[in-house]
C-alpha cells in the first residue's frame, strides 16, 4: 500500500485552529486523566523524575503543525526539555533526545 505524506514544512494550522486547540489543551489540563499523569512525575522526553508541579504540558506535534490537544499528543515535560523544544529545529531536537538516550545508556 502507498502512503502519502503531505509536506510536514508547508503545512501550517490556521490560526483559528491553533487558537481552538489551546482552549483544548487549557480544559485537558485540569482533567483528572492529565492530573494523574502529572501526578506520575516522569517527563516524557527525558524520563527523569520530576516533582509533578514542575511538569509542563507539551504538544508531540506541534499545534502550528497541525497537531491536536487530545490524549494521544500532550505529554508531560519537565521545563528544560520544554524549552530545548521550543527552540530547536526538528532535526535538533532528534539529536538532542538521541544524545539523552545515549546518556541514559553509558
Ligand atoms: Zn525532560
Amino acid at each position: 500500500m502507498l502512503m502519502v505524506f503531505t509536506e510536514p514544512f508547508i503545512e501550517r494550522a490556521t490560526e483559528e485552529a491553533v487558537k481552538k486547540e489551546k482552549i483544548k489543551a487549557r480544559q485537558l489540563r485540569k482533567s483528572p486523566w492529565w492530573k494523574r499523569k502529572c501526578a506520575e512525575g516522569v517527563c516524557y522526553f527525558c524520563g527523569r523524575n520530576i516533582r509533578p508541579k514542575e511538569l509542563t504540558m507539551e504538544h508531540v506535534v506541534p499545534l502550528m503543525r497541525g497537531g491536536k490537544s487530545s490524549k494521544g499528543n500532550v505529554v508531560p515535560a519537565c521545563k528544560e526539555c520544554n524549552t530545548r523544544k521550543k527552540y530547536l529545529l526538528p532535526i535538533e531536537w532528534e539529536d538532542y533526545r538521541k544524545s539523552l538516550l545515549e546518556d541514559t545508556w553509558s
